[in-house]
């Protein structure tokens, strides 16, 4: 039988902090709550891994940084989404050629703005899993100011929980890349779009 008796503190300690004495002696005797931490540690990982990365590595490390979101992020899954209909109209070539294209903007934009967070606290807030999908829910504290919502949409793919959108502020970068790509995509052709692409790599 399912237990939501600690859900919040099982997040809490499958984010690394310290579990209490009280969840311990739970623990002991509910295997729902033993399998949900599990469950839980398994997704936060993912996402727990890129932050610690970002805070911790030195600016000249880059390429370290790219492998581990590289491991931590589906680009081809996000490339997809993010054209939507338009996808199944392309070539197999055409396809790929996006995905690579995609994946540079993507990692570029995407390194910018998070290492623009880069010394600031960020907390786990929660996290959903619904079958092969999961959201994970994450707060970063400025020093000054109001705390920003990031939150990660998770795939489970050969058994590894993928990144293939994240929510800033209600606001996701898959749709936000998918409008984008569709207001050229009315008026101008894939080659257009891979230009405009490059040109803002
Ligand atoms: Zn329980």
């Amino acid at each position: 039988m399912r237990c939501d008796r600690y859900d919040t503190d099982l997040t809490a300690g499958a984010a690394g902090e310290a579990i209490t004495r009280d969840l311990e002696a739970h623990l002991e005797g509910c295997v729902s709550c033993r399998e949900r931490l599990a469950e839980k540690r398994a997704l936060l990982e993912s996402v727990d891994q890129v932050l610690r990365i970002i805070r911790e590595h030195p600016p000249s490390e880059d390429e370290q940084l790219e492998r581990v979101i590289a491991r931590r992020f589906d680009f081809a899954e996000m490339a997809q989404r993010s054209l939507g209909l338009h996808w199944r109209k392309l070539t197999r070539a055409e396809q790929q050629e996006f995905v690579d294209v995609f994946t540079k903007l993507l990692k570029r934009n995407y390194l910018d703005q998070i290492k623009a967070y880069q010394n600031q606290e960020v907390l786990f807030t929660g996290e959903r899993r619904d079958g092969e999908f999961a959201v994970v829910e994450t707060r970063i504290v400025p020093r000054q100011g109001e705390p920003i919502a990031v939150n990660y949409r998770l795939q489970l793919s050969d058994g590894q929980w993928k990144v293939y959108d994240v929510v800033i502020e209600n606001v996701s970068v898959v749709n936000n890349y998918r409008s984008q790509f569709n207001r050229v995509l009315a008026r101008n052709s894939f080659s257009d779009l891979i230009r405009r692409m490059k040109e803002k790599e």
